[in-house]
């Protein structure tokens, strides 16, 4: 997976953000604050134009503009965990010229930590770590097992879709839907729904 590849992944998420903002916003209007989609693709609109703009040469600059670019236009709880995600990948990255399915991994995993550190959500506390960690699990175990690239994306795709929709019956503990208490149960996190349209948008990225 080379630069263009990552640049398709931006290009890809942006396309299925902007077709699932609605459906974002709607998911953060039952728990939260109804923003959600408008943030995310106002933030990776402006992630394509300054791609566009500055032509970064490897996977590991590209990834850090993106999530500078993140942090500087989304805002909210997103923005810096988002950004943060994309920032802590291009840094283990590097400038590594070709990546691996197992570099992508630590890459994946390198976000998750990030994430972590400064979110301090745990699984299960029904946010967008909900999908992320199974999604690196299942990179990482697909690796392992020797699948193709293809194969190991979508293996990580579909453990994330499978954990967005998993924080269905939880409570929310972090974020703004934690104000809600038990009345958060019921629906799915909005954040966790992007991670996996991000996840879904790598496969399509490699296709
Ligand atoms: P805001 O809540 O500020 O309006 P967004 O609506 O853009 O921001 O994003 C909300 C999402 O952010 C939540 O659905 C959740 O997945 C994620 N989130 C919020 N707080 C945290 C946290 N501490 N750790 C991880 N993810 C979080
Ligand atoms: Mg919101
Ligand atoms: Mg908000």
């Amino acid at each position: 997976m080379n630069t263009q590849f990552f640049a398709a992944w931006i290009q890809e998420i942006a396309s299925a953000v902007r077709a699932q903002r609605d459906h974002l916003t709607q998911l953060d209007a039952a728990i939260g604050d109804a923003d959600h989609g408008a943030n995310l693709d106002r933030g990776f609109a402006a992630a394509g134009e300054a791609l566009a703009g500055a032509s970064p040469q490897t996977p590991g600059a590209l990834l850090v503009l993106v999530g500078s670019t993140l942090i500087r236009k989304v805002g909210g709880a997103s923005g810096p965990l988002y950004g943060t995600a994309f920032r802590e990948m291009g840094k283990l990255l590097g400038d590594t010229a070709e990546v691996s399915p197992g570099r992508l991994a630590d890459a994946l995993n390198a976000a998750l930590s990030g994430v972590q550190r400064l979110g301090a959500a745990a699984e299960g506390d029904k946010t967008m770590v909900d999908a992320l960690a199974p999604a690196v699990r299942a990179l990482a175990r697909a690796v392992q097992e020797g699948l193709k690239t293809e194969e190991a994306l979508d293996a990580a795709a579909a453990a994330a879709e499978e954990g967005a929709k998993a924080t269905i019956p939880l409570q929310a503990r972090k974020g703004r839907a934690s104000y809600l208490g038990p009345r958060s149960v019921g629906h799915e996190d909005p954040g966790a729904a992007s991670t996996a349209l991000i996840l879904g948008a790598l496969r399509a990225a490699g296709s």
